[in-house]
């Protein structure tokens, strides 16, 4: 029997978040009543002439130019052909030959740290289709999304596991928050993807008969159906039926049993039949367009290399917060706001994130970025203990409040004044006279004990560097 290999290529479909839809004046917001934002062009209407958007082109320009890709100055819009009720031309604008953006790449980052370099094909621009909405007796359309701009990203069949796909996932919905093209939401459904998955023997250069599983949008599903499609497709070849029960066909992976379904057949598989789209001319990208969507924000792996050298972030808290656009911008946020890196890294990632429940974004955050940095600030000026900053963290997550008004409410505050430190100091050394005596005597590990006696006596208020530093100038004079 061959040990397998499993190859990953992966669709996804971004929806850009321009205000307008890609060929007409209609917004862009489909949550609205149905069929309330439609014209004669989105409506599919005989002789209606689409307009392309620029700002959905501007939009996947710049997404090539942060994958390193080439964009097109000349690009062209297709018709693929097809019937389904949400479609009311009964074709999709798409691109085919000429996308927009060709070639690229992105690096995933393991865990266990290393990188590894996923291929991007292409990404070209469409138009989504409308919803199917099914009722007990009948089904309705509303074509509120029909004409919504999509950007469709290709990937390289270079992904060797589940894991790799979702890293890959993760990396690209970074990289479109960073950039501020797309909502990017995965609930909503502005961020799907189809997953084409094959296996192979380990060793074997060739590409082998692939199953795409459509209309993803869960991480976790994602993961579960390549593992349960991986599996489906090993015990047909180890059992012989490779040829019988693999073949390139549409699956759909059903999240209640766990398992991917054939949706169609060999028979039934799609013929678009392609053609240059009549109604559009050619898209071409003067000088300045090209120089304006070269202006891209600093991306993921470059912000997490400055985190490591500017701020001296260890790799993988830097590859924690720079994971998402909103992670990053309350770290430097809390940096600007004067909190020492480090540990403002130290109390987002482990401390905020550590209360946040469940999947709750940072966004959800109760206490913000300006509030954390000043529990930070705090810490490290003696106002108040590590332990005591967890206190008053706790108390913010329940009631947002100042910082300070609660250090003050729960009587957190340090004791860093000499003289009431001294005052400890001196009644812990009055009733100790003999271990006094012991320690100038050479024993001078009983300082450890005279800490914590002068700890003790302050109810753990006292800043202990301070205690230190007074205790070993009383004991040795
Ligand atoms: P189509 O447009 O018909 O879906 P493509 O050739 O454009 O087909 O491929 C679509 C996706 O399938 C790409 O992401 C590609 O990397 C992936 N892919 C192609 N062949 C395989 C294979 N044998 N195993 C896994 N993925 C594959
Ligand atoms: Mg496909
Ligand atoms: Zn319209």
């Amino acid at each position: 029997m061959p040990l397998f290999e499993t190859v990953i290529g992966l669709e996804v479909h971004v929806q850009l978040n321009t205000k307008t839809k890609i060929f007409c004046n209609c917004k862009t917001s489909f949550a609205d009543h149905q069929n309330t934002h439609t014209c004669p062009v989105c409506l599919g209407l005989p002789g209606a002439l689409p307009v392309l958007n620029k700002e959905a082109v501007k939009k996947a320009m710049m997404f090539g130019n942060a994958v390193e890709a080439t964009v097109h100055k000349k690009s062209i819009f297709n018709r693929k052909n097809y019937f389904y009720p949400d479609l009311p031309k009964g074709y999709q604008i798409s691109q085919f030959e000429i996308p927009v953006v060709e070639g690229g790449h992105l690096m995933i980052d393991f865990k266990e740290g290393g990188q590894k370099r996923i291929g991007i094909t292409r990404a070209h621009l469409e138009e989504d289709a409308g919803k199917n909405i099914h009722e007990a007796s009948c089904s309705l359309v509303d074509l509120n999304r029909a004409g919504t701009p999509l950007l469709e990203i290709v990937s390289e069949p270079d992904m060797r596991s589940a894991d790799e796909a979702v890293l890959y996932l993760k990396k690209l919905h970074a990289i479109v928050r960073y950039l501020g093209i797309s909502d990017a939401n995965m609930q909503e459904g502005s961020f799907r993807c189809d997953v084409n998955v094959s296996i192979r023997p380990k060793g074997d250069e060739k590409l082998y008969t692939r199953v795409e599983i459509k209309n993803m949008n869960s991480f976790r599903f994602i993961h579960q159906a390549i593992d349960y499609e991986v599996q489906r497709q090993i015990e047909a070849w180890e059992d012989g039926l490779y040829d019988e029960d693999v073949w390139q066909e549409t699956r759909l992976f059903d999240a209640d049993k766990g398992e991917t379904r054939s949706m169609r057949g060999k028979e039934e598989s799609a013929d678009y039949r392609y053609f240059p789209e009549p109604d559009l001319l050619p898209v071409i990208l003067d000088e300045k367009m090209m120089e304006e969507a070269k202006n891209i924000p600093e991306m993921p792996d470059a912000k997490k290399e400055r985190y490591v050298t500017e701020f001296g972030l260890r790799p993988y808290d830097a590859s924690v917060i720079t994971s998402d656009v909103e992670t990053a911008r309350f770290f430097e946020e809390m940096v600007s706001a004067g909190a020492e890196p480090k540990e403002a890294a130290k109390w987002l990632t482990i401390e905020l994130q550590g209360r946040l429940k469940g999947s709750a974004g940072i966004q959800e955050s109760p206490v913000k970025a300006p509030q954390l940095a000043k529990l930070v600030k705090r810490i490290k000026e003696g106002v108040i203990s590590a332990k005591a900053g967890k206190d008053v963290l706790d108390e913010l997550f329940v009631q947002p409040e100042d910082v300070d008004e609660v250090i003050e409410k729960l009587g957190l505050k340090q004791v860093s004044d000499d003289s009431a430190i001294l005052e400890l100091i001196d009644g812990v050394l009055s009733s100790n006279p003999q271990k006094v005596d012991e320690y100038r005597g050479g024993k001078e590990k009983l300082f450890g004990f005279f800490v914590g006696q002068v700890m003790k006596a302050s109810k753990g208020s006292a800043n202990p560097a301070k205690v230190n530093e007074l205790l070993k100038k009383r004991l040795n004079p």
